[in-house]
């Protein structure tokens, strides 16, 4: 696409959960108006034909900052890039690791233009599935260890678990981490019932979907199924079951 200006842009794109119908009109539009387009080859793909013409620079797990780097120095050439991830960019997404790579730079704020597009996110894609689980105060917590150290999770769990917080739990379990999502589990019952309400919701809105709820009890004899497409949410000391569907008060008065 022709930059007469040479006035780069750097769109931080989310593309959602999965399906094309979850991605927003302003990603699409972003990703239409750029001449390059980066970030995993799954996540590529899933934005399917809106690529059909563009320059794909995409990237293996673990190549973030490098990728990260080639964006920006496509952008400082002058061309428009996205940078997309699933759900938001801004959520355990690329935009961390873009501006890590802009901050080491004399970016002045303006060229290249730095412009995010928010997605649905995770939590937000899992909680409509599971019914109103985060209806008060929450927090997200990966319980991925690649680059953050587990003390650092596991005090944030703790601090979770003694505020009361509804719980999203990112990167639960993979292949090679499976023992955090237990331990995790032991944290919050200390304090909370081993009846608090637990879904588990495997490939939101994309095919394959699957959503579970059992309690913290239950959460072990199905700790199997967990892997790195599933979004876990724990509720809280007011969280209930209705008709297959969990739910959070609004406040506490209502309890
Ligand atoms: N930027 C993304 C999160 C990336 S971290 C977002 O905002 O959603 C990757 C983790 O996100 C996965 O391990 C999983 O816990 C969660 N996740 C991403 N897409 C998901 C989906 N469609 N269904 C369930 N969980 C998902």
């Amino acid at each position: 696409m022709a930059n007469d200006n040479k006035q780069g842009k750097l769109y931080l794109v989310g593309l959602g959960p999965g399906e094309a119908e979850y991605l927003t009109g302003a990603a699409m539009s972003a990703l239409r108006e750029s001449d390059v387009v980066v970030g995993f080859r799954a996540y590529i793909e899933q934005a399917g034909d809106l690529l059909a013409g563009k320059e794909l620079v995409s990237m293996e797990l673990g190549q973030e900052i490098e990728r990260a780097t080639k964006a920006v120095e496509l952008a400082y050439a002058g061309r428009v890039v996205s940078v997309v991830s699933s759900g938001d960019a801004g959520i355990y997404g690329m935009s961390g690791p873009v501006f890590q790579v802009l901050n080491g730079l004399d970016w002045d704020g303006h060229n290249p233009q730095v412009e995010t597009v928010p997605g649905i996110s995770a939590m937000q894609a899992a909680a409509a599935l599971l019914g109103a689980p985060l209806m008060q105060d929450f927090c997200a917590i990966s319980l991925s260890d690649l680059l953050t150290p587990w003390t650092a999770i596991e005090q944030r769990l703790k601090a979770a678990a003694q505020g009361d917080f509804v719980v999203a739990l990112y990167n639960p379990r993979s292949r090679n981490r499976q023992w955090q999502l237990m331990e995790a589990r032991r944290i919050l019952l200390e304090h909370r019932s081993g009846k608090t309400p637990v879904g588990i919701v495997k490939d939101a809105f994309r095919p394959g979907q699957q959503v579970t709820i059992t309690d913290l009890d239950g959460l072990e004899a199905i700790a199997e199924d967990i892997n790195m497409v599933t979004t876990v949410v724990i509720g809280n000391s007011t969280t209930y079951l209705l008709q297959g569907h969990m739910a959070t008060p609004r406040g506490y008065r209502d309890k």
